[in-house]
């Protein structure tokens, strides 16, 4: 059984973005870039389902500009077979995104595709639910624990106040939550390994898709900065000023 994982490119977790001067966009000039932290987890995952012999290969998948390689080839530094970028300079959207993907499922035939719930840099958690749309596929997002059988997979997500266990017929698609599992650190060996793993191009044109953008970004703000703390003396001091200035009790 074949899993595909798409991969994003996104700004490293542990920078802090900066919006540009023009509330265009973010400013991503010269920041580190790294892979979607979900989409590790779905690595992660669909590696260890190869690893118990109930999945044969392992695919990933990123669409976008060429440096998104580094990121294909950090995949397969945990552990996919092989990669495949979708190369575009061009904005992708979601919708954009989910098209690609469902040319390279069409193309590639897995009976599993794990994506990340999210991505980091526009938290638009829509990608895997418009794929499974364009799909008519089930779907299972925010996987908390994933068991996968030969013609079903078992999803557990977790929910308001518990747990909520699915059994989806495969093929499906699935998103995953943060605590699905803890990516392995990826060693040197493997990152000389994965440099020679198979890595395919190709281009959005070649499999008919138009990935113009939909949504026009108006603007993006900096949330407001929070005015400085104050030190009181004692408790009345404080009773005082959250009466009388807060206006809170
Ligand atoms: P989003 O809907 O943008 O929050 O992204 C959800 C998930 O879709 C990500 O965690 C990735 O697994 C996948 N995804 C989004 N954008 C891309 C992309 N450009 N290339 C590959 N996968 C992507």
């Amino acid at each position: 059984m074949k899993v595909l994982v798409p991969v994003k490119r996104v700004v490293d977790y542990n920078v802090k973005v900066r919006v540009k001067s023009d509330q265009s966009d973010v400013d991503i000039a010269n920041v580190k870039m790294s892979m979607n932290p979900f989409d590790e987890i779905a690595v992660e995952e669909a590696v260890r389902l190869r690893e118990q012999g109930v999945v044969s290969e392992v695919i990933a998948v990123s669409c976008g500009v060429t440096a998104c390689q580094e990121t294909l080839r950090t995949a397969m530094a945990i552990g996919a077979d092989r990669a495949i970028l979708v190369e575009t300079d061009a904005e992708l959207q979601p919708l954009a995104v989910s098209k690609l993907l469902k040319a390279v499922v069409d193309k590639e035939q897995p009976q599993l595709v794990i994506l990340g719930k999210q991505a980091i840099d526009d938290d638009a958690n829509q990608t895997g639910q418009m794929l499974a749309a364009l799909l008519d596929w089930p779907q299972a997002t925010f996987a908390s624990k994933v068991e996968l059988a030969a013609d079903s997979v078992q999803v557990t997500r977790e929910v308001d106040g518990g747990l909520e266990t699915l059994k989806l017929n495969l093929p499906a698609v699935i998103t995953t939550d943060l605590r699905l599992n803890e990516p392995r650190y990826v060693t040197l060996p493997n990152i000389m390994k994965a440099k020679k793993k198979p890595l395919e191009t190709i281009k959005p044109e070649e499999v008919g898709v138009d990935v113009s953008p939909r949504l026009k970004t108006l603007q993006v703000s900096e949330p407001p900065a929070r005015s400085a703390g104050v030190i009181v003396a004692d408790v009345a001091a404080l009773v005082e000023k959250l009466k009388n200035e807060a206006k809170v009790i």
